[in-house]
């Protein structure tokens, strides 16, 4: 191996520990906002729960009430959808070791800045089963 290849490849180890090293960055951030939402929607079914209960102890009707908490439990569930799906999709895009795009994991050129692509590395990452139905 020559000197040139040696650069070559220490060039890029470092492109990709850079790369991988943004993603990481991205996905915890998505997690954490996930898991803000979890615990979001298990304070809204406790409220559910308490509301419906103190309704039939007291012996009266607030429809409007579950009806508003129901919305929010709906709007909450596609929050957290639409954050595993952005989850997922950054796993399966690579980032341009130029302009740092993310781009599909196929793409061989940047289709923000047109260079050249790294071939890929991540491994795919196993993603741990969302408990949901504990919340449901
Ligand atoms: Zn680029």
């Amino acid at each position: 191996m020559g000197l040139d290849e040696i650069k070559d490849v220490a060039k890029d180890f470092a492109d990709k520990a850079v790369t991988k090293t943004g993603e990481v960055v991205e996905v915890s951030k998505l997690r954490l906002e996930l898991s803000k939402q979890q615990g979001r929607l298990r304070a809204l079914y406790q409220k559910l729960g308490s509301s419906v209960y103190s309704m039939k102890e007291k012996e009266y009707e607030d429809p409007d009430l579950i009806d508003h908490l129901c919305q929010e439990i709906k709007a909450n569930l596609k929050i957290q959808r639409d954050l595993k799906v952005k989850i997922a999709g950054l796993k399966k895009m690579k980032v341009c070791p130029v302009c740092g795009s993310r781009n599909p994991m196929e793409s061989v050129y940047c289709n923000q800045c047109g260079s050249r692509m790294k071939e890929d590395f991540a491994q795919p990452e196993e993603e741990p089963a969302q408990d949901e139905s504990a919340a449901e």
